[in-house]
């Protein structure tokens, strides 16, 4: 039996291009091992462009448009029947905490509305700076802080559990999904013919590596260098049992941490970035000090929080540029790859595999020379 496509990594990313394909009633095969440290299963959840405060603007544009289809997305799940996915619009505060925030905090605001003049968008009435009191009010546990502002259209996803709607929704359109490691691509007069796993070989026309941070391991085999690497980061999953958190914003300061509030009286505390640690995937007492400090630094309101869990991923970044890394390898026109999304793949992932799809199925043609391309890492 040959397959139309083959997916290798079930991540959010593997999992949106096989949803999409069998959407259109494409023969897929989706290979996944679940590694320990798949990032998918630690990320935060945040979903918002606008307060990026120095993306270059063409990241920007296309992580407007990975907002503006979450609806979409979410929507269609929900139509076929599929569980929860913690999607929901919940705001954000963006504080300068302490007295060294206040000039990125000042930047970071020039840099928004210069990109709200540019885009059109957010609504001024969306995207405001409100006094200390005001944000502390939105968000109970919150520092004194010096400033703060309040963008009303961030919103939140539970990467587990949207991956997982998209899965039950793929496997009732006829995906199949194999739990096994991919070990080798099967090679043939220049083009890829299938993979093998598990000492079996799997024939497919097509073949996408969407390994996350282990994607160079396949992509090596093509003659690729691909620069992808892991940034480990450890989080926190913190309770205050019985706290109506469902309203509260999430808040991101400017030492580079967060924090995610969910309905049931959880908060994310996120998160370290080390990209020293390579592919171990596992807690350390530095790390779990770091986010505990950071987190309660901006909010110390959560002091007697309960400890619920820590959680590790390895986020797939492009160590050249830091942007995805998305379509068709250079000479070998049936295979793809899409990695590379860093900290920044539960919300892109979900468009980058529609897109990915949409180029597999011919109804768009990837762009020649758009910014996340392959064939950038060529030299000469
Ligand atoms: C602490 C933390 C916080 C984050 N917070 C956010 C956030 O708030 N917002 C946001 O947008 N993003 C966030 N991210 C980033 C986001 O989680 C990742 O960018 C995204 O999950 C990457 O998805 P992926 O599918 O590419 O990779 P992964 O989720 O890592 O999945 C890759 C899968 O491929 C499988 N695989 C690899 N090679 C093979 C093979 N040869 N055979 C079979 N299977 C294979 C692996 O086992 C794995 O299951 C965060 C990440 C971390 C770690």
């Amino acid at each position: 039996m040959t397959y139309d496509v083959m997916v290798i990594g079930g991540g959010i990313v593997g999992m949106s291009i096989a949803y999409h394909l069998v959407r259109a009633g494409v023969k897929t095969l989706l290979f996944d091992r679940a590694d320990p440290g798949r990032a998918t299963a630690a990320g935060a959840g945040i979903v918002t462009a606008e307060t990026n405060g120095h993306a270059p603007d063409f990241w920007l544009d296309f992580a407007a448009e990975a907002v503006a289809y979450y609806p979409e997305l979410v929507a269609g799940l929900q139509a076929a029947g599929a569980g929860e996915t913690g999607y929901a619009i919940c705001g954000q505060l963006v504080v300068a905490v302490s007295e060294d925030e206040r000039q990125p905090f000042a930047q970071a605001w020039q840099w928004m509305r210069q990109q709200q003049r540019r885009r059109g968008s957010p609504a001024p009435d969306d995207l405001v700076e409100i006094s200390p009191a005001e944000a502390g009010t939105l968000f109970p546990p919150l520092a004194a802080v010096r400033r703060a502002l309040y963008y009303r259209q961030a919103a939140r996803v539970d990467g587990r559990l949207l991956t997982q709607a998209m899965r039950q929704v793929a496997l009732s359109r006829g995906l199949v999904i194999e739990n096994q490691s991919v070990e080798k691509l099967v090679m043939e007069a220049g083009a890829v013919r299938g993979v093998v796993a598990a000492q079996t070989i799997y024939a497919a026309t097509a073949v996408v590596i969407a390994g996350g941070a282990w994607s160079g391991q396949m992509a090596s085999q093509l003659g690729l260098a691909l620069p992808v690497k892991p940034v480990r980061g450890q989080i926190i999953h913190v309770e205050l049992p019985g706290a109506a958190t469902g309203n509260w914003p999430l808040v991101t300061a400017f030492h580079g941490h967060y924090l995610v509030p969910w309905p049931d009286g959880r908060v994310v505390m996120g998160a370290t970035v080390e990209p020293e640690a390579g592919f171990l995937a596992q807690a350390t007492v530095v790390g779990v000090q770091e986010v505990l400090r950071e987190g309660l630094r901006a909010a110390p309101g959560l002091r007697e929080a309960e400890m619920r869990e820590i959680r590790v991923g390895l986020r797939p970044t492009c160590t050249e540029d830091g942007l995805p890394v998305l379509g068709r390898v250079p000479g070998w026109g049936n295979v793809f790859v899409a990695t590379g999304h860093g900290p920044y793949g539960l919300h892109l992932g979900p468009y980058s595999g529609r897109l990915i799809a949409a180029w597999l199925l011919g109804e768009q043609t990837e762009p020649a020379e758009h910014a996340f391309r392959v064939g950038r890492f060529e030299r000469g």
